[in-house]
């Protein structure tokens, strides 16, 4: 399942201020909203769903915590994913999902009201370093339009669909009841045009009466840099086309990142490992440490321990929201040498018995701690 309804709305979109806005921004925003739609002044029939929305939106985006969740899973569960992915449509199932939108279930007030048009679900997954350093590319999305042939009519050129003349073009029947408790008016879907008000005698060829085609439509979309796994970016009026009128829905464009074989992320931060031998621990060396920008050296002080950590400064993930980038952090892992030749061996035995006081010595001041610790 790669589209499905989105019934949120952004919350910057909600709020009208772009995702770099300062938490000042917001709350001015939030202010002036919540004045318009507050529903002891407005009294637009949607003025109390619009607060909601606002003030939803204000809660989350005026806490830090929130906020950063929000921006990197949206509204989206991150447990709850979406399905293959994989960049591509193969799962797409056909148009079905869309068609279904259109055309399914639910008695609509009035059939001939404009309607905004759906919103599109697309996931894509891109590389680890894609969503470090951000994309453009062009993404083909698959929707419904109007029929070129019969201009969405759904009638044959030359034709016209007819007002239904069992409902006069309202869709729906009024069944009136006289009962002992008075009138009971019942409503349903006009049997005759299934709720459209109008009948089509002949149909278009090209969309089977449908007044909707399938098209591939090609979309530009930026990435921007330092988006994470489960970012969701909004492309305004790219969803379904509007009915009768109304607006086009929006498409959320759903990122999944790909792990990256050496680097793992968290936030702005950049992970890695490095392996140095016991030699470059105990004296110290200069080494090389891959970075997403390319190598850089860093100097391993004698006497590192393992499981270290460096940290290489700016050598992170670009911030989505405000400047500047997030640090690398290297782990060093002193690794054991194996397969010692016997001068290795007998240089390490040297070794051992050189500094074997020393280390004794130390190791037994260890346990004494761990006996008084532990054993009292
Ligand atoms: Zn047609
Ligand atoms: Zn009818």
């Amino acid at each position: 399942m790669g589209v499905e309804r989105v019934s949120k709305r952004d919350y910057y979109e909600v709020l009208g201020v772009d995702r770099n806005a300062t938490p000042e921004e917001i709350k001015k925003a939030y202010r002036r909203l919540a004045r318009k739609y507050h529903p002891d002044v407005n009294k637009e029939p949607d003025a109390e769903e619009k607060f909601k929305e606002v003030k939803e939106a204000y809660e989350v985006l005026s806490d830090d915590n929130k906020r950063a969740h929000y921006d990197r899973f949206g509204h989206v569960d991150p447990n709850q994913g979406f399905g293959g992915g994989a960049g591509g449509f193969e799962d797409f199932g056909g148009f079905g999902d869309i068609f279904d939108m259109f055309f399914g279930g639910g008695a609509r007030r009035n059939p001939n009201a404009p309607q905004r048009g759906a919103d599109l679900q697309y996931t894509m997954t891109i590389e680890f370093k894609e969503a470090v350093f951000g994309k453009e590319t062009d993404i083909e999305i698959p929707r419904t339009e109007d029929c070129d042939t019969c201009r969405g009519s759904g009638a044959k050129p030359g034709t016209h669909p007819e007002t239904c003349s069992t409902c006069r073009g309202t869709g729906q029947q009024e069944l009136i009841q006289n009962t002992a408790f008075g009138r009971i008016v019942n409503r349903r879907t006009c049997p005759t045009c299934g709720g459209a008000g109008r009948i089509i005698r002949e149909k278009c060829g090209s969309c089977h009466g449908t007044g909707k085609v399938k098209k591939r439509r090609k979309i530009h979309i930026k990435i921007p840099a330092g988006v994470d796994d489960g970012s969701q970016l909004r492309v305004s009026g790219e969803g379904e086309r509007g009915i009768r009128g109304g607006p086009p829905g929006d498409l959320y464009v759903v990122l999944r990142v790909k792990d990256h074989e050496f680097f793992e992320r968290d936030g702005d931060d950049i992970y890695c490992e490095v392996p140095i031998t016991f030699a470059q621990a105990a004296l110290g060396d200069e080494i090389e440490v891959p970075t997403l920008t390319g190598k850089v050296k860093l100097k391993i002080p004698p006497g590192t321990q393992t499981h270290t950590y460096f940290r290489l400064k700016g050598h992170g993930v670009p911030r989505l929201r405000g400047i500047g980038q997030g640090d690398q952090h290297v782990k060093v892992v002193v690794v054991t040498p194996t397969n010692l030749n016997e001068e290795q061996k007998e240089l390490l035995r040297e070794f051992a018995k050189l500094s074997g006081d020393d280390t004794h010595g130390h190791q037994e001041t260890l346990f004494e701690r761990m006996k008084k610790a532990f054993l009292g």
